[in-house]
């Protein structure tokens, strides 16, 4: 599949899915969502002989990026879209329940603002911006691959209700549901799908759908 490797690891209090892109042909690798469990992570990376150099983050919720300033180093670039940039240095609701905190971090090297190819590192990558789930939510594509954040889940999406703008990520489904091709999908949360195994079954995408 193309010319990542891709692994897996779930971190923190609500299984999040943190996901490790590494080059077939470098050490360099991105990594989505590094949001707990820093030596997890770092396991991850020696395991897979992959360096970090991006840290991408799907949204700014703190079970998607508290272990960012662990990871991040002098080589690290961090991405987010420029509307989730905020949560990156004040704590949100939930973090009360945590034990541990440990923003504030020091400011992202790239603001992402619209649709489009960006390249960061020596990684070239499209960001397609995801409102609903938060207002900077962003789905990352490496080639066939697509990763949703709290966006989009097998059978179904990320609530709405608390950051969120419900108006906003039915304006989101409804893009999602209309982009051509299809894609591996690597959720924020749970197992991977595919785009036209979501389009077909997802109940949210129901009225999509050509009756
Ligand atoms: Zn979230
Ligand atoms: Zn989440």
């Amino acid at each position: 599949m193309g010319e990542y490797l891709i692994k897996k690891v779930e971190v923190g209090p609500v299984r999040t899915n943190c996901y490790i892109v590494r080059k077939k042909d470098s050490r360099d690798a991105v990594v989505i969502d590094p949001g707990a469990e820093i030596t997890v992570i770092r396991d991850a990376l020696f395991k897979m002989d992959a360096a970090c150099r991006v840290i991408l983050l799907t949204h700014g919720h703190f079970d998607h990026i508290l272990a960012v300033g662990d990871l991040k180093n002098a080589n690290t670039l961090v991405g987010i879209h420029k509307h989730d940039e905020h949560f990156l240095t004040e704590r949100d609701m939930f973090s009360a329940m945590l034990p541990y905190d440990p923003r504030p971090f020091e400011k992202a090297d790239v603001l992402f603002d619209k649709e489009g190819s960006y390249k960061v590192g020596s990684f070239e990558f499209y960001v397609i911006p995801a409102p609903g789930h938060t207002k900077g939510s962003v789905c990352y594509i490496f080639d066939d691959i697509m990763f949703t954040g709290d966006t989009l889940f097998k059978n179904s999406i990320g609530r709405t209700d608390l950051y969120g703008d419900p108006q906003e990520m039915e304006k989101t489904l409804k893009m999602l549901y209309n982009l051509p091709g299809d894609y591996a999908v690597y959720p924020g949360h749970e197992g991977p799908t595919t785009l036209s195994d979501e389009k077909a079954r997802n109940p949210y995408f129901a009225k999509y759908r050509v009756r």
